[in-house]
């Protein structure tokens, strides 16, 4: 008898060699196996003849084939295999480019399941298959399982076609004991009335059209993943997600903190008198929230969430004078070179008439200066370091490191986030990020952190105006660049990523530097900012554009995180079309950071895409970074907003967090009441079972762990 746990290879029609193909994939288990779900359904209940087929309409058809043969073209010598296939009703022509083997694969007499959309073609009378998807049924037996029904198509696994895969498949379902344990709680099977495990797996790969529902509309859901046991496999890895991830939050606020840091009203004079300005009432808040983690017994892991410009760094920095207020140290630790400098300058200034020692971490501190840094952070000399991911290569070694601030977090790699948590004892961590995070991807990658959100601006601030401009109105936006600059203000100009190449996205903003110097803004001060300048080059622009020496920035995206100069009131983004929301977002975000009226100008060429336009859109109407995200999240996808493969998010077999997003919301709710009450009750989580789930559970999304 085959169980869910049997190894793969005692599957029916496996076998070791098979097996070691499926192990490629990740597939070991029978109940892998199981979960190996079709990328697509086809349609196969009614084909359709082929004297009933139109052109261009994507269809199923069962034939004979009648002949078959190959020829190359004259012309470009390109070989085609071709045959006529037939049904009783027509004929229809089928053709493959370069696929010399196909001669081997086809015969006469053959029934086929061809798949495609047929084309007209100007040379030949009625309609063409070309390169269609296809199947042989060997023998009429096959018929049952691979016709007459909506039939699975799987991605193919090594040398298993997805046929292959729907016979083995067909006869595991056949096999499995009725009925299979389930891992979701009774509770919840009931209250979603999901259909019971192993219908779901039968349903999932050999789907059946329920009685009332016509034929279409089952179809569409399939197509959507809307079926009952389509939705119950998402909610099933949902609900084991989040509650692995209440899990490790439990285990880790089991974890004693070495040290607690206290909240004296000395500490709280000092972290007062850093304040150049009164507090929002948000700042107030989620400083109230951090100090409350940082003097508690747990460790302390929270997101601070604010929009652009909301004002986190302040937060930030009264967290970490409370560490060192308590005879510890702070670290913080930005994504780029730029943003690590304005941190340990602005954080200099706050502090110039304090005893607190600052030091500066990046990959251009190199030297005896590196050996100096990391000396004094080494003896306890140095309270505050600050830097870039510089910070958590090995040979940084803190004397008592009591808190750790990563900014703009969403541009680390998940990876990057875990090694800093080993640093110190056990340090505090505070995460924080200004792209917002649309809930159903913060529930996913800070699913097990707390949340601070910022979700006021600073008094005073004026939502920043967004012009859409054509280049052939450049004159204009010029002239209107010009007026801000004649009134003391100055103005970031943005080049993009316009080739896939660092060198020649140099070569545009170079280039565009030394026009605007010459033909248009003769009278102003130009500095042109990019990846590659040395860190004393980049400093002392960024000096130079801070004190107003500098009126012009023309720079690559590099100053898209982060730079905070108040006066810049304009903002020029060429090739906006080709920004991402998120993206484009950030960078408006470094204008309208003072008082006065901002502008931020998007320039292009013409759209590539209706999604490109839709982009600008938004842009144009919204500044709420919240809304712009949930969009971006939507236009691209979870993989692409939150970047980088090394992104962290996990990868789901069932579940897309955009499309099953009420799934999501609905498994965090009840792993998290589950969760708690068999905590309360002090039973059902037996410690064995615990550890369990967090081995599979860490195995299964190990990466993305936090702390
Ligand atoms: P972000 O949240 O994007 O990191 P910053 O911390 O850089 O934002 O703050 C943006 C700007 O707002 C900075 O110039 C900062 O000095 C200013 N700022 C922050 N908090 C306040 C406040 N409560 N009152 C006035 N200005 C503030
Ligand atoms: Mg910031």
């Amino acid at each position: 008898m085959i169980r869910l746990d049997s190894p793969v290879q005692y599957v029916k029609g496996v076998g070791p060699r098979r097996a070691a193909m499926l192990e490629k994939a990740g597939i070991r288990s029978a109940e892998d196996l199981l979960k190996y779900r079709p990328f697509r359904y086809e349609d196969r209940t009614r084909f359709r003849r082929i004297k009933d087929l139109l052109p261009d309409q994507e269809t199923v058809v069962q034939a004979e084939v009648l002949v078959t043969g190959f020829y190359t073209t004259p012309m470009k010598r390109v070989r085609i295999f071709e045959m006529l296939v037939g049904d009783g009703t027509g004929s229809l022509q089928v053709k493959f480019f370069n696929q010399v083997y196909l001669d081997k694969v086809f015969r006469k007499g053959q029934q086929v399941i061809l798949f495609g959309s047929p084309k007209a073609d100007a040379y030949s009378v009625g309609l063409q298959l070309l390169n269609p998807d296809f199947e042989i049924l060997d023998t009429a037996g096959e018929q049952s399982i691979h016709t007459g029904r909506i039939v699975p198509v799987y991605r193919r696994i090594g040398q298993l076609t997805t046929k292959t895969l729907r016979h083995i498949l067909f006869g595991l379902l056949q096999e499995m004991p009725e009925p299979l344990e389930d891992p979701l709680p009774d509770s919840l099977l009931q209250k979603y009335s999901f259909p019971d495990r192993r219908t779901s797996f039968r349903l999932l790969h050999f789907p059946e059209v329920p009685d009332k529902q016509p034929l279409d509309d089952f179809l569409s859901a399939l197509d959507q993943a809307r079926t009952p046991f389509q939705r119950r496999f998402v909610f099933e890895e949902f609900f084991f997600f989040q509650l692995g991830l209440q899990v490790l939050r439990r285990q880790r606020e089991l974890a004693p903190k070495t040290r607690q840091l206290r909240l004296t009203p000395q500490v709280r004079e000092a972290v007062k008198k850093v304040l150049p300005f009164h507090p929002t009432a948000a700042q107030k808040r989620v400083l109230k929230q951090i100090v409350g983690d940082l003097s508690s017994p747990k460790i302390m892991n929270r997101l601070l969430q604010g929009d652009v410009g909301s004002g986190k760094t302040i937060v930030a920095l009264q967290a970490m004078i409370v560490a060192v207020e308590n005879g510890a140290q702070a670290a913080l630790m930005a994504p780029t070179e730029i943003l690590a400098e304005q941190h340990y300058r602005t954080m200099g200034s706050y502090l110039s008439n304090s005893p607190y020692r600052l030091a500066l971490l990046t990959s251009s501190v190199k030297g005896k200066k590196r050996t100096q840094v990391l000396e004094s952070v080494r003896a306890g000399e140095t309270h505050l370091l600050i830097g870039t991911h510089a910070l958590i290569e090995g040979r940084v070694e803190f004397k008592d490191l009591a808190l750790v601030v990563v900014d703009e977090q969403h541009r680390f790699g998940v990876m990057q986030r875990s090694e800093f948590m080993e640093k110190g004892d056990r340090p505090d961590t505070l995460v924080m990020t200004a792209t917002p995070i649309p809930r159903s991807l913060a529930l996913t990658l800070y699913g097990d952190l707390d949340l601070s959100i910022i979700d006021q601006m600073p008094p005073g601030r004026q939502p920043v105006l967004t012009l859409v401009r054509k280049s052939n109105e450049r004159a204009e936006v010029y002239e209107t660049v010009r007026r801000e600059l004649e009134q003391g203000r100055q103005a970031y100009i943005v080049y993009p990523l316009i080739e896939q190449s660092e060198k020649l996205d140099l070569r545009a903003a170079t280039e565009g530097a030394e026009y605007l110097h010459s033909e248009i803004f003769p009278e102003f001060q130009i500095g042109l900012m990019h990846g590659r300048l040395k860190s004393e080059e980049k400093d002392n622009l960024m000096t130079r554009f801070k004190a107003g020496e500098i009126q012009v920035l023309v720079s690559t995206t590099v100053i898209e995180v982060g730079i905070d100069v108040p006066n810049a009131t304009i903002m020029l983004v060429e090739h906006a079309d080709r920004f991402g929301l998120s993206q484009l977002h950030q960078l408006r975000g470094r204008i309208g950071r003072g008082r006065d009226k901002a502008i931020c100008i998007l320039l292009t060429e013409g759209f590539q895409s209706r999604e490109a336009f839709e982009r600008l859109e938004i842009m144009r109407r919204t500044n709420n970074g919240f809304k712009i995200a949930e969009k971006d999240l939507e236009l691209r996808g979870p993989g692409e907003f939150v970047g980088t493969r090394q992104s962290g998010l996990p990868e789901f077999l069932f579940g897309n967090i955009v499309r099953d997003r009420d799934l999501l919301e609905m498994a965090r709710a009840d792993a998290e009441s589950y969760f708690r009450m068999a905590d309360e009750a002090g039973e059902g989580f037996d410690p064995e079972a615990l550890a369990q789930l967090a081995t599979w559970w860490k195995q299964r999304y190990g990466l993305y762990q936090v702390g």
